[in-house]
């Protein structure tokens, strides 16, 4: 099996192409995310970061090119495998399990490791996961289905936490939410990085609240990566204020 050979690249992409039939979703997309990097993906509707992100967790198999992650070959591996790798997805329009229960809901986040471990330290999980999202505890009893959509927001993430990420992929988390509960959501992402050392790679449609707690972004369109910078870089670039920053969250 081929390896990457850089130790401080947790995820590394080289020439990753994925086509729905005759539409080129993903064209040779080539890039890195660093241990304990939180990475943003910039692109209008369709540049193609929901299907990169599908493609990386084996929900789409690549065309061609190559996924590494810590070092080991996972373009074919299937999704249930990458899952046990600790690469975790947290998907577009959260998709929790409406009809059961919050603590149901992250009993499921840890399905891959529950058999290889012990019932108590997936509950001293659920107690950290808690401890990070205290809503969750208030309405552990209550069905998924029935709480807000910040709410439904975090318990996906809280899903995900559960499962021990190393990497979390996190697709469009303020989806609909209020500005307010946009803060809080990505507030909360930060913490997992800069508390829980976990690596993020986020698409966010506030692009300007997302680049605040990245440390680097790429920008794509039409399924290509066309700039890739420091956050810092890329809040001064004036192309990318002039296509994005009017949709910015303060
Ligand atoms: P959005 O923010 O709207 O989700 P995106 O950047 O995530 O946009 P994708 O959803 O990955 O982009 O879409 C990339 C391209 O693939 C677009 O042209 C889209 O129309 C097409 N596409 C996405 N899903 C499918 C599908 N299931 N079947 C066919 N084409 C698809």
């Amino acid at each position: 099996m081929s390896k990457c050979l850089n130790q401080n690249r947790l995820l590394e992409i080289n020439n990753l192409s994925f086509s729905y039939g005759p539409i080129r979703a993903l064209n040779h997309v080539t890039f890195h995310v660093n241990k304990g990097e939180i990475v943003a993906f910039l692109g209008a509707n369709g540049a193609g970061k929901t299907t990169l992100l599908q493609t990386i967790s084996g929900l789409h198999k690549a065309a061609s090119g190559q996924i590494f992650f810590k070092g080991e070959d996972i373009t074919r591996l299937p999704a249930e495998k990458i899952v046990s790798r600790h690469l975790i997805h947290v998907p577009e329009h959260r998709q929790v399990f409406a009809t059961m229960s919050v603590v149901d809901n992250l009993y499921l986040g840890a399905f891959h490791h529950y058999s290889k471990t012990k019932r108590k330290n997936v509950d001293k999980d659920m107690t950290k996961v808690f401890e990070i999202f205290p809503i969750l505890e208030e309405r552990k009893h209550q069905l998924a289905g029935t709480l807000s959509g910040g709410q439904q927001q975090m318990l996906a993430i809280a899903r995900a936490v559960m499962a021990k990420p190393e990497l979390l992929l996190l697709d469009e988390p303020s989806l609909g939410l209020a500005p307010l509960i946009v803060k809080e959501v990505l507030t909360l992402v930060k913490k997992l990085r800069d508390d829980f050392n976990t690596t993020v790679l986020l698409i966010e449609q506030n692009v300007y609240a997302s680049l605040k707690i990245s440390d680097r972004a790429y920008v794509m369109q039409h399924g290509e990566i066309i700039k890739e910078g420091t956050a810092q870089e890329l809040i001064q670039d004036e192309k990318v204020k002039e296509a994005f920053l009017g949709h910015a969250v303060n």
